[in-house]
């Protein structure tokens, strides 16, 4: 039973140095932590969740060739038992609804179901792309009004909503900036982007044809202000900017950076994936910014995870805006919103779009609980929410910069999220180790090894629907953690302990996935 299996796994129990752990059960699991085998190991052949009339026998004349030798290798199970697998699985799962994602950069809040229960309503729901325009109005109502509300929190001129992820909205961003150098008959082929980036930012500027060139850091976490104006000149289109950046800090310079960028005649893109920490607070528009996204499936509370749905609409300034992608929502002369394809496109001043980003109108679902989420806060509320989420992070920050290394807590408050380095674990021990131990705490641990400019970095987002009582949960494991590892506590180093599974090689998972199942040889 403790052997590892074909993808390198092991169950937990029975292994060295689990020896203060119950005894193994005979079932494989311990209490309400369930053990599950692979569904085709579960099932068995001649078994069916439905009962169907045996087929007629008779074959379509010319497709006896077809027939098959061999029943499907389909696993045999009967409804209760595929229910059970499934759901037995899931138990096995973290969820935001189970307890905290402290995953700094992805911004993993409460979703309301307020949310929920709107997104549901039939008539959004059901609404499908190809539709008649007359006969979903109501939708282009909500994109427009969400569209409406995220130029309004921005300051900026217009915003294109078809983009379904941040990365795309990256990438929208960085066309229309292409399209303005192109209408402009200039050759500028470098983006500048500072080395703390997301790792999408580079992706997306090599993506779209530019060349990327890094600009360091200061001290103090932030992008140095020198380096950048030395380095710009009429082959640099643009700089790609994420503020508050990854390492948690507000870029205090970024109207300085704007002005200089402006005034060399490139453009300015922000990386709006922590516009959570200051919606409501900053409007990145008055500080020059000429493109920036917004994950809906962060600060707005649409659900997210595991690689989809996102909603990355992308907000432009006047200079962009006539570059921004088809089609796009507006409010015509009869008081009507509607859906602007190409063919006129011209008569809403919007010749010069460089095209589409996605087949249809961008994520419905998104939207609609975007919008219920911006509705039910209200102007103030979200105010609060970048105001708690700030509060929250710099709590975290101060409750552990006395056992773990925070590289940049002396400079003075983070915003949404709270850096650790590992400078201050002893010989032996990462922050793998203190990342693992979470586990056991019963935590999803936090983002790890990102931003690359701390060593073994731990981003910390508490996010403002985290209690104070909740956070002091954390931040005792936390500095429980932190005190095993100071004590050289060997359990720490092979933890988890409780998990379902214990460490995985994770360069073998990554490298040489197992992702099919063979039947064992008979005997
Ligand atoms: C999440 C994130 C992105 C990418 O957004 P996706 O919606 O995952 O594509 C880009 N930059 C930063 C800083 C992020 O946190």
């Amino acid at each position: 039973m403790n052997a590892p299996n074909a993808s390198g796994w092991r169950p937990a129990m029975g292994e060295a140095g689990d020896h203060e752990l119950p005894l193994a059960t005979a079932s494989g699991d311990k209490g309400l932590a369930l053990e599950e085998k692979l569904i085709f190991e579960l099932g068995r052949p001649g078994t069916c969740g439905v009962d169907m009339d045996e087929p007629a026998g008779a074959v379509v004349p010319g497709l006896s060739k077809f027939l098959r030798k061999a029943a499907p290798a389909l696993p045999g199970l009967s409804e209760p038992e595929t229910v059970r697998h499934y759901t037995r699985l899931s138990r096995q799962n973290y969820a935001i609804d189970l307890g905290p994602f402290p995953l700094g950069s992805c911004t993993m809040k409460h979703n309301p179901r307020l949310n929920e229960k709107v997104a549901r309503f039939p008539g959004f729901a059901d609404v499908h792309p190809l539709a008649p325009q007359r006969t979903v109005r109501g939708a282009y109502e909500v994109i427009n009004e969400l569209a409406h509300w995220l130029i309004e929190l921005t300051g900026m001129h217009g915003v294109a909503m078809t983009p379904k992820a941040g990365a795309h909205g990256e990438l929208c961003g960085l066309l229309c900036i292409k399209a303005a150098i192109e209408a402009r008959g200039e050759d500028r082929k470098i983006i500048l982007v500072p080395e703390s980036a997301h790792g999408t930012n580079p992706a997306t500027a090599a993506f779209a044809g530019f060349g990327v060139e890094n600009i360091p850091a200061n001290a103090d976490g932030r992008v140095d202000l020198d380096a950048l104006l030395v380095r710009l000149g009429p082959d640099v289109a643009g700089v790609m900017i994420t503020n508050p950046n990854t390492c948690g800090l507000f870029e205090r310079d970024m109207k300085a950076i704007s002005d200089a960028v402006h005034a060399a005649g490139g453009y300015v893109y922000c990386d709006g994936a922590n516009f959570n920490a200051v919606v409501g607070k900053v409007r990145p528009g008055d500080l020059g910014i000429d493109a920036m996204h917004i994950n809906l499936h962060k600060t707005f509370s649409t659900p997210h995870g595991g690689g989809g749905p996102g909603s990355g609409p992308v907000v432009l300034s006047e200079a962009l805006s006539p570059f921004g992608p088809l089609p796009f929502t507006a409010k015509g002369k009869d008081g009507v919103v509607h859906l602007i394809e190409e063919e006129d496109a011209a008569a809403y001043g919007h010749s010069q779009s460089f095209g589409r980003m996605a087949a249809f109108h961008g994520q419905m679902g998104m939207f609609t609980r975007a919008l219920t989420y911006i509705l039910s806060h209200g102007a103030d509320g979200l105010r609060q929410v970048a105001e708690d989420a700030v509060l929250n992070a710099n709590y975290v920050l101060r409750s552990l910069e006395d056992v773990l290394s925070a590289p940049f807590a002396k400079a003075g408050p983070c915003m949404h999220e709270a850096l650790f380095s590992d400078d201050g674990l002893p010989d032996g021990f990462t922050t793998l180790d203190i990342a693992k131990g979470l586990i056991d705490e019963g935590f999803h641990p936090m983002t790890v090894y990102f931003p690359l400019v701390v060593h073994g970095a731990m981003l910390i987002e508490p996010t403002e629907t985290e209690s104070k009582d909740g956070l002091d949960r954390f931040i005792t494991s936390m500095r429980s953690l932190a005190a095993r590892a100071r004590n050289v506590d060997p359990s720490l180093k092979t933890a988890p302990h409780h998990a379902p599974r214990r460490r995985l090689d994770e360069t073998q998972a990554a490298r040489k996935p197992v992702l099919t199942w063979k039947e064992a040889p008979a005997g």
